[in-house]
């Protein structure tokens, strides 16, 4: 049973969030144009990042 995953910040997610989502995880970083340089994390598009910078 998935939680309803935030569509916004990746860093927000909390573990739990992250196994029961990894389907949309992967399409939201498959191409990863932003990394977050608060939490070292990746995505295709900066809304999903804190404090996105492009890459
Ligand atoms: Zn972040």
């Amino acid at each position: 049973m998935a939680t309803k995953a935030k569509s916004t910040s990746l860093c927000k997610w909390k573990k739990l969030e992250i196994e029961d989502n990894l389907k949309l995880l992967q399409k939201l970083i498959n191409q990863p144009q932003f990394v977050c340089k608060k939490c070292c994390r990746a995505a295709n598009s900066k809304k999903n990042l804190c404090k996105a910078l492009a890459i």
